[in-house]
């Protein structure tokens, strides 16, 4: 894992493959000395090449070889899961943990940044969000706040866990040029590297840190209206919450300043639903039922009323309350974080917990349909991916990006 007097660039370790995965067979061809192999996991057993080892590695001293491996996992628990093939520099390492395939990637710090850019958006975004991103994910992981996989002794996974990380598949000049301006540069707050945390789409407004995972509140993490102008909003409050959904402001995120399919464009290939400053959800009793018993472990008849109790800054809901109606009784129980409201209000994962809910009701008290009504695509802290594309299109520079979404910072270059 990352040493911490850092003054010459890192190695760090990136999970491919995890035990969670519950993977048992994958391929691994190395063109350059043209061979291929087949590994396999069996009574918690390594083959390679039907032949039994205790672990397998492939070195890749000068950094130039590269590796093509199939089936990785890419975005876990979420709607657009899938496995891709990827190809990747640095060094690779299988090991069976669990009866389970275990694959790491070792590899120098900037080599991976540059795949990080091409992997969380297109390579053919301008140069300043390039560059801004490439910052973000650089301090993000130096900073090392989560460490998400330190049981598993690695730095991150390769997934929306830690930071999406897709090898050179999509890799573009451009995005090498980012990695290249502004190398060994990372974001402080005093003498501290920033947990820079960013997301997708804010929806128009950022979420302070303490709101989304509980943790001791950042100064640059705090929400802000994602635009320069620094109108006041208050949208903990429900009224002008609804207000805000229903007349959406000029942010830098909005598909006003973006258009929906140029979006498609700079978002890259992993991404293809469109919609996400604004959306919208049309459940019917039935389905919402369902997802909710399944989600829950519960086994409900009817919902009732689905009842935003507290929301943060950006108006997403930190506190909500579901009744229901279970044996001809009515019960009530709360979801008390982001990310639970999330997981529980959609098949997969809903795109943010910025939204409102409109009920259709015939025959009282039970609904016929609930509208979730919502903005932004993500936790919403931090960096706003898209608003950073749009203050990149309207010619922005990378400071002025940074700067923007975390104030009182400095940049400071840590390594040659
Ligand atoms: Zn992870
Ligand atoms: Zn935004």
């Amino acid at each position: 894992m990352i040493k911490y007097s850092i003054d010459q660039e890192p190695i760090i370790s990136v999970g491919l493959v995890l035990p969670s995965d519950k993977q048992k067979v994958l391929f691994i061809i190395d063109s350059k000395n043209k061979k291929s192999y087949k590994i396999k996991c069996q009574n918690n057993n390594l083959y390679v090449n039907d032949v039994l080892v205790d672990f397998f590695e492939l070195k890749n001293e000068d950094n130039q070889d590269i590796f093509s491996v199939n089936d990785i996992p890419a975005g876990r628990g979420f709607h657009w899961k899938k496995s891709i093939a990827i190809k990747v520099k640095g060094s690779l390492k299988v090991t069976v943990i669990v009866n389970s395939l275990f694959l790491t990637n070792y590899i120098p710090i900037e080599s991976y940044l540059m795949c990080v850019a091409t992997s969380e958006m297109s390579g053919k975004c301008p140069i300043p969000l390039l560059e801004s991103q490439t910052i973000a994910a650089r301090s993000w992981l130096l900073a090392a706040v989560e460490k998400k996989h330190q049981n598993l002794g690695l730095d991150v996974c390769n997934d929306d866990c830690c930071q999406r990380y897709q090898g050179i598949n999509q890799l573009t000049q451009s995005a090498i040029n980012a990695s290249k301006n502004t190398r060994g540069n990372v974001l402080f707050s005093d003498t501290e590297i920033c947990d820079t945390r960013y997301s997708k789409s804010c929806g128009g407004f950022s979420e302070n840190n303490q709101n989304v995972w509980k943790t001791p509140s950042k100064t640059y993490l705090q929400g802000l209206y994602d635009n320069q102008n620094e109108k006041m909003y208050n949208l903990e409050d429900e009224d002008s919450f609804i207000q805000w959904i229903k007349s959406p402001p000029s942010a830098f995120c909005n598909n006003q300043n973006i258009d929906e399919k140029e979006l498609k464009y700079y978002l890259g290939t992993v991404d293809e639903k469109a919609s996400y400053f604004r959306w919208r959800f049309n459940f019917s009793q039935v389905e919402i039922t369902k997802i909710i018993n399944k989600k829950m472990g519960l086994n409900c008849e009817n919902i009732l009323s689905i009842i935003p109790i507290k929301r943060g800054v950006s108006g997403r809901i930190i506190k909500l309350e579901i009744i229901a109606s279970s044996k001809n009784k009515v019960i009530e129980f709360l979801l008390n974080s982001e990310y639970e409201i999330r997981r529980v209000l959609h098949t997969d994962f809903l795109y943010s917990s910025a939204f409102i809910v409109e009920t259709t009701i015939i025959d009282n008290p039970i609904p016929t349909n609930f509208i979730l009504r919502g903005a932004g695509w993500g936790h919403g802290v931090g960096l706003c991916q898209i608003g950073a594309l749009g203050m990149a299109l309207k010619g922005k520079k990378t400071n002025e990006i940074l700067s923007h979404y975390f104030s009182s910072t400095e940049l400071k270059k840590i390594y040659d």
